[in-house]
């Protein structure tokens, strides 16, 4: 066999596995989005498409063509947000960063817990939002930029209450303190009951509109809430939060 034959041979391998890196990181790239469940969409219409064209039904072939070519423009339009936030994730070299330990992890955790739980005690607020995969560089964007090292006295020093930084929402981005002071988007939400203030419903707004896992700490009732993917789990100890965080990231203990 000669380096051509070899070549043959291997093409194909190449085609897929190139095929396959392309299609898992589009699906990464869009993960926690809405722009996945269209993704389905898109395939299903792209299926139709392609028996279109081999049954020769050209009414709905040329149908489908002019279809797609509008669809892409609205896409686009519809999608881009989740684009933006996709390229910023690429841009921030996100898909290839090395992830933190697992030890590093829960290191963090607890010094972000026991802040919240002396918070709560001094009867101070807070609100703390933790990266997951969805970026919140436009929430870092808006506030005042810190990375800081990750410890319980310096997020109790950011929210007691004659802080400069105490206003506004706190990110904890790649294990450590991105920035404070940073404005979330307020939920609409009607479920939401008449004793929760903004900064519940800026913990729920974000939930809904990113992955990231939010403690709040109530200033008027001395009590620590989970927020995530739009649900509020309230009155929780130091230790359920540590227990709910860990479920979400499937950290093992
Ligand atoms: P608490 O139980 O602590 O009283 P709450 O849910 O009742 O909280 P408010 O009393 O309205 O809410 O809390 C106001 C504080 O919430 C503000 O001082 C600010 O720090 C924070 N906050 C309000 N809106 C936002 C927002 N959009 N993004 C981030 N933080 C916000
Ligand atoms: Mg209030």
């Amino acid at each position: 066999m000669n380096l051509a034959d070899y070549f043959l041979i291997w093409k194909p391998l190449l085609e897929i596995s190139i095929l396959w890196l392309v299609i898992y990181h589009i699906i990464l790239f869009f993960e926690g989005t809405r722009a996945l469940a269209a993704m389905r969409g898109i395939i299903i219409v792209l299926v139709a498409f392609f028996v279109f064209q081999k049954l020769n039904l050209t009414i709905l072939d040329w149908l489908l063509t002019k279809l797609f070519g509008i669809s892409v423009i609205a896409i686009l339009i519809v999608f881009h947000p989740e684009i933006r936030q996709g390229l910023s994730r690429l841009g921030q070299g996100h898909l290839f960063a090395q992830p933190l330990r697992k030890e590093d992890i829960e290191q963090i955790l607890q010094q972000i817990v026991k802040a919240a739980e002396d918070l709560c005690r001094n009867k101070e607020g807070a609100l703390i939002a933790i990266e997951k995969n969805d970026s919140l560089n436009t929430y870092i964007a808006n506030g005042v930029p810190i990375d800081g090292r990750v410890s319980s006295e310096l997020i109790e020093n950011i929210f007691i209450r004659n802080s400069l930084l105490h206003d506004g929402g706190l990110v904890i981005q790649h294990g450590r303190i991105a920035a404070a002071g940073c404005l979330f988007p307020l939920s609409e939400s009607q479920g939401l009951s008449r004793v929760f203030g903004t900064r519940h419903r800026a913990a729920l707004g974000l939930s809904q509109e990113t992955d990231a896992i939010i403690i709040v700490v109530s200033e008027e009732r001395q009590d620590i809430s989970l927020v995530y993917r739009s649900r509020l789990y309230k009155d929780l100890s130091g230790e359920e939060i540590l227990f709910r965080i860990k479920d979400i990231l499937q950290i093992k203990t």
